[in-house]
Protein backbone atom coordinates (compact mmCIF):
# COMPACT_ATOMS: atom_id res chain seq x y z
CA UNK A 1 0.00 0.00 0.00
CA UNK A 2 1.27 3.58 -0.79
CA UNK A 3 0.47 4.59 2.37
CA UNK A 4 3.14 4.50 4.89
CA UNK A 5 1.89 5.50 8.02
CA UNK A 6 -1.81 5.69 7.82
CA UNK A 7 -4.53 4.20 6.34
CA UNK A 8 -7.78 4.96 6.38
CA UNK A 9 -10.85 2.59 6.05
CA UNK A 10 -14.55 3.52 4.93
CA UNK A 11 -17.59 1.09 5.97
CA UNK A 12 -18.71 0.07 2.54
CA UNK A 13 -22.02 1.06 3.15
CA UNK A 14 -20.78 4.28 4.32
CA UNK A 15 -18.65 4.43 1.44
CA UNK A 16 -21.90 4.39 -1.01
CA UNK A 17 -23.52 7.29 0.12
CA UNK A 18 -23.21 10.46 -2.16
CA UNK A 19 -24.36 12.94 0.51
CA UNK A 20 -21.50 11.42 3.15
CA UNK A 21 -18.90 11.80 0.14
CA UNK A 22 -19.04 15.24 -0.33
CA UNK A 23 -19.12 16.18 3.59
CA UNK A 24 -16.03 13.87 3.21
CA UNK A 25 -14.65 15.64 0.57
CA UNK A 26 -15.42 19.06 2.07
CA UNK A 27 -14.28 18.67 5.76
CA UNK A 28 -10.50 16.72 5.30
CA UNK A 29 -8.00 19.50 5.28
CA UNK A 30 -5.55 17.15 3.03
CA UNK A 31 -8.00 15.70 0.05
CA UNK A 32 -7.49 12.12 1.08
CA UNK A 33 -11.60 11.85 0.19
CA UNK A 34 -13.02 12.04 -2.78
CA UNK A 35 -16.59 12.37 -3.49
CA UNK A 36 -16.80 10.58 -6.92
CA UNK A 37 -20.40 9.35 -8.72
CA UNK A 38 -20.01 5.72 -6.90
CA UNK A 39 -19.59 7.26 -3.54
CA UNK A 40 -16.16 7.66 -0.91
CA UNK A 41 -13.07 6.91 -2.71
CA UNK A 42 -9.35 7.40 -0.98
CA UNK A 43 -6.80 9.30 -2.52
CA UNK A 44 -4.13 7.05 -2.01
CA UNK A 45 -1.65 9.62 -2.64
CA UNK A 46 -2.56 11.46 0.13
CA UNK A 47 -2.93 9.13 2.78
CA UNK A 48 0.56 10.57 4.86
CA UNK A 49 -0.75 13.99 4.55
CA UNK A 50 -3.21 13.27 7.23
CA UNK A 51 -2.93 15.40 10.33
CA UNK A 52 -5.25 12.87 12.52
CA UNK A 53 -7.71 15.93 12.82
CA UNK A 54 -10.83 13.43 13.18
CA UNK A 55 -12.84 15.43 11.44
CA UNK A 56 -13.80 12.52 9.06
CA UNK A 57 -14.82 10.80 11.87
CA UNK A 58 -17.21 13.17 13.23
CA UNK A 59 -18.57 14.11 9.82
CA UNK A 60 -19.43 9.58 9.42
CA UNK A 61 -21.66 7.65 10.93
CA UNK A 62 -20.37 6.29 13.84
CA UNK A 63 -18.29 3.20 13.37
CA UNK A 64 -18.01 4.46 9.39
CA UNK A 65 -14.64 6.14 9.20
CA UNK A 66 -11.25 4.64 10.63
CA UNK A 67 -7.60 6.00 10.81
CA UNK A 68 -5.37 3.51 11.15
CA UNK A 69 -1.81 4.16 12.50
CA UNK A 70 0.57 1.84 11.03
CA UNK A 71 3.06 2.80 13.39
CA UNK A 72 3.42 2.85 17.06
CA UNK A 73 3.83 6.08 19.03
S1 LIG B 1 -8.22 12.56 10.34
FE1 LIG B 1 -8.40 14.58 9.33
S2 LIG B 1 -6.70 14.63 7.88
FE2 LIG B 1 -6.96 12.50 8.48
S3 LIG B 1 -8.30 11.61 6.93
FE3 LIG B 1 -9.62 12.32 8.61
S4 LIG B 1 -10.23 14.40 8.03
FE4 LIG B 1 -8.47 13.84 6.74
Amino acid sequence: MPGLFIDVKVDPEVAKDAGIAAKLEEVCPVGIFVAAASGVEIDEQNLDECVLCDLCIEAAPKNGVRVIKLYES
